[in-house]
């Protein structure tokens, strides 16, 4: 049986940030109470009669840090209630770094949580205001340390290149800070402007700058060369790690394997074809789990083309590549006769190699991904 990983999604946070189009909420005692409740219900409640082993649990954000560590200590007893958390599993926090003290850090990893991400961002202050973030640098430098002392062996830190003016010097100088800090793990994403965020109001009123392309490019090729010179091994077109430090929660979306969502917004896959989600208002989604155990709001099944088009785009993500042979075994086609016009035209332009039954990015084609996956799906 594939293991499947539980995904908790916490949509309390302290500050608005400038960018953000994830379904977040201002936190309030009463109703991060209310919301663990509902949460924990819904958990119960999950429909499925076999008891699945689950090997990561993941709780986003949202903030999940807002919550008491009493409340994560429910949710984890729900999980484990509910499905089988084996022994060894990732226990992932997103942790931001204005909202945890020492004594909840080690508190937290008493519970079991093991790994910890950490939206740092930026590292420059006047950044991170213009942001909206509740934090500065020194907060993300501190927070590291404490999650250290904790016992935090696992970290991810987040950072986001492409932000409005920012320079090439301004992102190395990112980079450097973040390496210095040696998170085992680094998630690297370009600045994207989402609608009716104040940042796109912002854009739009010329009171900051669009992002430039071409800068992205450039940040985007300084990144893969500053962090493979630091040890970091390039593993999904976003993701680094130091050896062995791959986020088994993150794999488990990229390569096609269960993923049950809870809490308001959470997305599920069955492994198979099946996909849902839930209600994205907080009040919303605790009223439907309130009334009747749970908060589907879609569902579909997706079809064999869907499927296909689904497993290329996800295996082409990881830069070991889309795996031929898994394809023809499971889909019984052959997707380099399938798609023969345009796999040359890429590998012609150097975006794509073929080798080893693998089709995969080449640095220069994750640099340009999302053409390459128009031109392919
Ligand atoms: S902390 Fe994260 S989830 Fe919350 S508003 Fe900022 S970007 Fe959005």
């Amino acid at each position: 049986m594939e293991r499947a990983g539980v995904y908790v999604h916490i949509p309390f946070c302290v500050t608005r940030c400038s960018y953000c189009d994830f379904a977040t909420t201002r936190y309030r005692r009463e109703l991060a109470e209310r919301y663990v409740r509902a949460v924990v219900r819904e958990i119960e409640s999950f429909p499925l009669d076999v008891s699945l082993e689950v090997d990561s649990l993941y709780f986003g954000g949202g903030t999940p840090s807002t919550l008491e560590p009493e409340q994560i200590e429910r949710l984890i007893a729900a999980v484990r209630a509910r499905f089988r958390l084996l022994a060894g599993a990732e226990v992932t926090m997103e942790i931001d770094p204005a909202t945890a003290d020492r004594q909840r850090l080690s508190t937290y990893r008493w519970l079991g949580v093991n790994r910890a991400s950490v939206g740092a961002q930026t590292f420059d202050d006047e950044e991170l205001a213009r942001l909206r973030r509740a934090h500065t640098a020194a907060d993300t430098i501190a927070l590291i340390a404490d999650l250290r002392a904790a016992g935090f062996a696992e970290i991810n830190l987040d950072l986001i290149a492409g932000l409005p003016g920012q320079t090439l010097a301004a992102w190395r100088r990112d980079l450097d800070r973040a390496i210095e800090l040696r998170p085992e793990h680094m998630s690297l994403y370009l600045l994207e402007v989402h609608e009716r965020t104040p940042l796109a109001r912002q854009i739009a009123s010329g009171a900051r700058l669009a992002p430039d392309e071409d800068a992205a490019a450039q940040m985007y090729a300084v990144m893969l060369e500053r962090l493979e010179e630091a040890g970091y091994e390039h593993y999904e077109i976003s993701n680094f790690c130091l050896p062995g430090c791959r986020a088994r929660h993150n794999l488990k979306y990229w390569t096609g394997a269960p993923v049950y969502g809870f809490g308001c917004s959470a997305h599920s896959f069955d492994g198979h074809k099946r996909r849902w989600s839930n209600e994205r208002t907080t009040e919303r989604y605790m009223q439907m789990v309130e009334e009747r155990g749970q908060a589907v709001v879609e569902w579909f099944e997706l079809d064999d083309e869907a499927a296909r088009a689904e497993a290329l785009f996800l295996g082409l993500r990881l830069m070991s590549g889309f795996d031929l042979r898994a394809y023809a075994a499971r889909f019984g086609r052959d997707v380099l006769r399938e798609r023969a016009d345009e796999i040359a035209r890429l590998r012609e332009a150097g975006l794509i190699e073929l080798e080893d039954h693998h089709l995969r990015l080449t640095d220069k084609g994750a640099v340009l991904s999302n053409e390459v996956f128009v031109a392919l799906i």
